[in-house]
């Protein structure tokens, strides 16, 4: 179930209190009870063959929900069904307004439920791919489109070693009525001022849409230029680790395009790498330059913030209250392994042949740029 020709970005985007044994799930009778007294019990899943637990029996069922895609959607791997499932986060909940009810129902499934008119969509193009490989996984466990979105993509990331560990919330409606208009995704080739219009249109702020992009850490463009080869499509040198080379990458003077040179791309720093015209810009304009510079040396807060920011991605067009917080649910994510050369400290580092003299700072917090 792999992808035969992968890519990530026509698009802007585009984030126990005990455990029992099997013996005792099958000895206990009936769920525990639970206890008011501001602690949170775990009940054993009572069909679960693992014997793992649940503080509200409505999650015990994503735990084969998560069985089946670790083994046969993700193959535990960070690989392009990851990358995928995590952009399909973003292009289902972004349609959605703050002003205007026709743009869509934000995290609804509308993507999975109505694909034949939003596949149609060019910020669309490439996502059908991993829209049909959920869909069946969503059809067989009974779970509502929306949900498994949400679920796949928070549960892919977990295989990006450095990642956060995304929180998950069920109960979302299947009951789905209608697609989201086409330019609820911002492109690429748009302006600054047309992005920002567009996210906070959305009820984000230029720094949480900034906070998003660290998703760019683990992603590859495949149809800005289709005919660029996978290994020249990262938009960052560490497309397997969730980490903040990005965002200093995408600082750095670019040298020559990777690809075709279309309006949705900008030149990049180094063979290898392609840099996708909208984070060129986002990382130079004055709204939106400090924050990004900000996780340059502080990966600890890039994960928080888009832990965050990736928590109120999959409530728009819903209210906390109506979910069922099931985030014990989601995996701890990966480490690297003990052998990797593959730095995960608090700061990124220079490209080999790069400096600070490459760097194109655009913040003018007083700070200056931090040594790295
Ligand atoms: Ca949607
Ligand atoms: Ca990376």
């Amino acid at each position: 179930m792999r992808f035969t020709n992968k890519s990530n970005a026509t698009s802007l985007l585009f984030f126990s209190v005990f455990s029992v044994s099997s013996s005792l799930v099958s000895a206990a009778p009936n769920p525990l009870p639970s206890l008011d007294v501001g602690l949170t019990f775990k009940r054993p899943c009572m069909a679960d063959p693992k014997g793992r637990s649940a503080s509200n029996p409505v999650c015990c069922k994503w735990y084969e929900v998560l069985d089946d895609i670790q083994l046969n959607l993700f193959e535990h791997e960070c690989g392009p069904e990851a990358h995928e499932s995590l952009r399909l986060t973003f292009h289902d909940a972004m349609g959605y307004s703050t002003t205007n009810p026709l743009m869509g129902g934000g995290a609804d499934g509308s993507v999975m439920h109505f694909a034949e008119i939003e596949m149609g969509y060019v910020a669309n193009h490439g996502v059908d791919e991993i829209v049909e490989l959920q869909r069946p996984f969503a059809i067989k466990h009974e779970v509502s489109f929306a949900d498994f979105i949400q679920f796949a993509g928070a549960v892919g990331l977990t295989h990006c070693p450095g990642s956060p560990r995304l929180q998950f919330f069920t109960g979302r409606s299947n009951q789905t009525i209608f697609p989201a208009p086409d330019g609820t995704l911002p492109l690429a080739s748009d302006s600054v001022d047309k992005i920002l219009e567009r996210v906070n249109d959305v009820g984000f702020t230029a720094d949480e849409l900034v906070d998003l992009m660290a998703s760019h850490s683990v992603a590859v463009q495949r149809h800005v230029d289709p005919s660029l080869p996978v290994n020249q499509s990262f938009l960052d040198s560490t497309p397997g680790t969730f980490d903040s080379q990005f965002y200093l990458e995408t600082m750095l003077k670019g040298e020559s395009f990777a690809g075709n040179g279309s309006r949705s791309e900008a030149t990049s720093p180094f063979i290898g790498e392609f840099r996708l015209a909208s984070d060129a810009a986002l990382a130079r304009d004055p709204r939106t330059a400090c924050e990004w510079q900000s996780f340059v040396d502080n990966r600890t807060s890039m994960n928080q913030k888009f832990k965050l920011a990736m928590k109120k991605l999959s409530l728009i067009g819903h209210s906390l209250e109506h979910l069922v917080d099931c985030s014990e649910v989601i995996p701890i994510p990966v480490q690297p392994p003990s052998n990797s050369t593959t730095s995960l400290g608090n700061s990124a580092s220079y490209p080999k042949g790069k400096g600070r003299s490459d760097v194109e700072v655009a913040c003018d917090n007083g700070k200056g740029f931090p040594d790295l």
